[in-house]
């Protein structure tokens, strides 16, 4: 059974001083999985997980896992900007970012951040951008095709927009050598969300074969494989997690088999996890608000897709819970609703739940990665605030709900921004 990490009690307690809707972070669960993520890994002398800023970029959260020991993964202008802030100048940040334009090359430079290169055309491009290519460069593998596991989990490498096929990945560290480049990585992401424990050792015995590839035809030894996100968590309540010192243990397997034999034991393993790192660790509470019976069963919550759009853009299954109805049998068939003018707005559908009244706390499982980030605006709607449950129990707003002049705010040339202005303060 899949337990909210807070209770009802907390919750209401929460939720006087903070209005629902609201996403909430367990830092405990975040820093204890990071720590078990390093466990996993500590025979790579090298390794460094860089979280995925784009998963939750709010500077407490990201601040958390420096703390532990990440660095950060970016893919835009505002999260390098992000990570540089929070990392003080002692920041390890991986770009990792595609069809980039050139002033993002140069301030992801200007930081120091390992540049990871999306296509063969982009060497060219970034010599245009940059006075001098630096002295490290990443370059992003597509093996094309379909990349299958034995348990029937499967992604498309080759219908994805990201990275180089292998020709022009070696053609690549041939001319950047040329071109005075000392150390280079090498990057995949094949497979999203998996749930399994298979896939990073796959993905890894795939990658140092072709770093001994790549020292045997372009010369280079590589220092570092970056096996990038993908790594899965169960969103399902009969799923089983997955188990990182299990996965950490394949990936060693793989290295010793292959990595080692060619001389190629220095090379440092890098992940790019966002999902894993806080993904179970958060969860959206929003109350409901009405109820209505026609052809079905509705709940109508005071969320919406604005907060969390994973079930309205890919039909994601989140777990619901109904506060202090852990226990009660599941006996009610509800979709689970949001106000968007949308009829895609569903939280949960034909989701069976105990009796809902109105009032009640809904808890809405896993929304700690790609949740409040994917967020958007449409109908008007607010962003919610964000929370941090210490481990202490203390509760901290590390984010603060959007007000309508947030909203109104990039009107402010505008004569009617005054008139705003005036009616919000007059709400
Ligand atoms: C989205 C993304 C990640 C993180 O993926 P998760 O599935 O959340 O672990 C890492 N690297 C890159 C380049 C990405 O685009």
């Amino acid at each position: 059974m899949k337990m909210p990490f807070i209770t009802k009690e907390q919750a209401e307690e929460i939720a006087g001083k903070y209005p629902t809707p609201f996403h909430i972070y367990d830092e405990k669960g975040i820093r204890d999985n990071m720590r078990r993520v390093r466990e996993a890994f500590a025979w790579n002398p090298g390794f460094r997980e860089y979280f995925a800023v784009k998963a939750e970029p709010n500077p407490a959260i990201m601040q958390v896992l420096m703390d532990e020991g990440a660095g950060f993964d970016c893919s835009s202008l505002t999260e390098l900007m992000l990570a540089h802030a929070v990392g003080d100048g002692r920041e390890e940040i991986m770009f990792s970012s595609n069809e980039t334009p050139a002033e993002e090359y140069v301030y992801a430079d200007r930081i120091g951040a390992v540049i990871n290169l999306d296509d063969f055309t982009h060497i060219k491009y970034l010599n245009n951008a940059l006075p001098k290519l630096p002295e490290t460069l990443s370059l992003r593998y597509n093996p094309g095709g379909v990349f299958t596991l034995s348990n029937g989990i499967m992604d498309n490498p080759g219908d994805a927009k990201y990275g180089m096929t292998k020709e022009q990945l070696i053609e690549g560290y041939r001319l950047l050598r040329e071109q005075g480049v000392k150390r280079f990585g090498v990057h995949a992401f094949l497979a999203s969300n998996t749930v399994t424990n298979e896939y990073y050792p796959q993905l890894a015995g795939e990658l140092f074969d072709l770093a001994v590839e790549v020292k045997e035809k372009a010369g280079v030894a590589l220092s570092f494989i970056n096996l990038s996100g993908g790594v899965g968590i169960p969103y399902q309540p009969d799923q089983e997690g997955n188990d990182i010192l299990a996965i950490g243990a394949g990936v060693k397997k793989k290295f010793e088999e292959i990595l080692v034999p060619a001389g190629l034991s220095d090379v440092a393993i890098y992940a790019e996890m966002g999902r894993f790192m806080t993904g179970p660790y958060g969860a959206l509470v929003t109350r409901a608000i009405h109820e209505k019976h026609i052809y079905k069963e509705y709940i109508g919550v005071d969320a919406c897709a604005v907060n969390l759009m994973r079930p309205a853009m890919y039909g994601a299954y989140h777990h619901v819970t109904v506060l202090g109805k852990e226990n009660a049998p599941a006996d009610h068939v509800y979709d689970v609703v949001g106000s968007l003018c949308e009829n895609n707005d569903k939280f949960a559908i034909d989701r069976k739940l105990p009796q809902v009244e109105t009032g009640d706390l809904i808890y809405i499982h896993d929304t700690g990665a790609h949740g409040f980030s994917m967020g958007y605006s449409y109908n008007g709607k607010l962003k919610s605030a964000e929370l941090l449950l210490h481990e202490d129990g203390s509760v901290e707003q590390i984010r603060r709900a959007e007000t309508p002049m947030d909203y109104f705010s990039t009107f402010d040339s505008l004569p009617v921004y005054k008139k705003l202005a005036d009616i919000a303060a007059h709400l």
